[in-house]
């Protein structure tokens, strides 16, 4: 059988924070890719692959739930963001080295497809509820029946101007801040604008970004009720979750959470306890497809279903990784798009592909996604990749950080 000869990072995109694990193998072009991307903390998740690859060096390639299983043991302290990633991508290499041993796509090992392709949401935005509007109109004329609509920047809907607020003194204070009433004041009106204008056929979704404090978070989802969304994204930060049993006693708005989660004790009793919607755990993140299969089969049993999560910093690779999932699951609900350059594209040949609302997986072997490793070089800026990323936290009035 063979074996693990080497595991390799290589990093893309303008920042480098594309983190591509390839696993090669004793066998002569035989070689798996993973997604280990990390926007925050490239560098560290690198280090991270590079010690779990000592122990991975010549062991059976095969042998996927038993390498996982040694990997996530091994660090002793568990279920962390770093480790995970490092994890999650030398697990989806060892799947596509599975796939091409096998002559399959990864979604025929997981079972086979359900499914001819897999609907995705699109990302609409603009500076006010007009232009919003104009974006929403633009997806649905692309085929798209899923739409998420987000008003202005980052948390957008909350953000109060310098000027208009009464600020203590501040090093802050030259920034708008969020403020959740604002907030709590905007969206209810932009989805009415939304609704009053295209009506009920098109399926909305909207990101709070975990911004709001848990009270408000349930009195946001009360009053989002009337406009019947398709679901509200993170509507509390993880440290919160407990919150979600004051949600579903009462409103019926559907509730998707999970991008932030890397330990099954986050997901498990929002699971168990029908206290979601839709599970939304990033697939690199919740460290590979080895796990978040079992995430699938989890919420097949309870009723509830997967979006796993893309958003602008993934890869290519994450993205197909996500669309094996969606293609071989009962509970799949909703993938979340994401959009790369033509370049960013040609770096990674049998990327997945997106037409009218729908995303396409190839047939190809493994995951049928490869990296000319050329292409992702040429892609790097290494003025950019050397200045350490700079965290910009949104602030409340009174200079305290707003939780991400
Ligand atoms: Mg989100």
């Amino acid at each position: 059988m063979p074996v693990i000869k080497e595991i390799k990072c290589i990093r893309s995109r303008h920042r480098g924070t594309w983190l591509i694990v390839k696993v090669i193998t004793d066998q002569p072009g035989l070689y798996g890719i993973g997604s280990a991307s990390d926007n925050w903390h490239t560098e560290t998740v690198m280090k991270a692959v590079e010690r779990l690859s000592i122990s991975l060096i010549g062991r059976d390639v095969s042998n996927i739930e038993d390498n996982w299983q040694l990997v996530h043991n091994n660090c002793y302290w568990r279920n962390g963001s770093i480790l995970n990633t490092a994890l999650g991508g030398i697990d989806m290499a060892l799947w596509d080295i599975k796939g091409k041993e096998a002559g399959m796509p990864v979604y025929s090992l997981l079972g086979g497809p359900c499914r001819s392709a897999v609907p995705v949401y699109g990302h609409a935005g603009g500076k006010d509820f007009e232009t919003l509007e104009e974006s929403v109109r633009q997806f649905i004329d692309r085929g798209y029946q899923v739409v998420r609509c987000q008003v202005g920047p980052y948390g957008g809907g909350g953000f109060i101007e310098p000027g208009q607020a009464r600020l203590p003194d501040n090093p802050w204070s030259e920034k708008a801040v969020f403020d959740d009433e604002a907030y709590l004041d905007t969206i209810p009106r932009m989805f009415d604008h939304l609704r009053s204008r295209i009506g009920f056929d098109v399926k909305l979704t909207h990101d709070v970004h975990e911004h709001l404090k848990p009270q408000n978070a349930v009195t946001l989802a009360k009053s989002l009720e009337p406009f019947r969304l398709f679901f509200v994204e993170d509507i509390l930060p993880p440290e919160h979750i407990q919150w979600f049993r004051k949600i579903r006693e009462q409103c019926t708005t559907p509730q998707a959470m999970g991008e932030l989660f890397i330990n099954p004790n986050e997901w498990m009793p929002l699971v168990t306890e029908r206290l979601i919607d839709y599970v939304r755990v990033r697939v690199s993140k919740g460290a590979g497809i080895t796990q978040c299969r079992k995430i699938a089969v989890l919420c097949e049993w309870f009723g509830i279903q997967t979006a796993w999560q893309e958003g602008a910093d993934n890869d290519p690779v994450n993205q197909l990784a996500a669309c094996h999932l969606d293609m071989a699951s009962t509970s799949f609900g909703i993938q979340e798009e994401n959009h790369f350059t033509d370049a960013e594209l040609e770096a990674f040949p049998g990327h997945a592909e997106i037409r009218g609302g729908y995303m396409y997986p190839n047939e190809n072997p493994g995951l049928g996604i490869d990296i000319n490793e050329e292409k992702a070089a040429a892609l790097l800026d290494t003025e950019a990749v050397s200045q350490p990323h700079r965290y910009e936290p949104d602030r409340r009035p009174d200079g305290s950080i707003v939780r991400p």
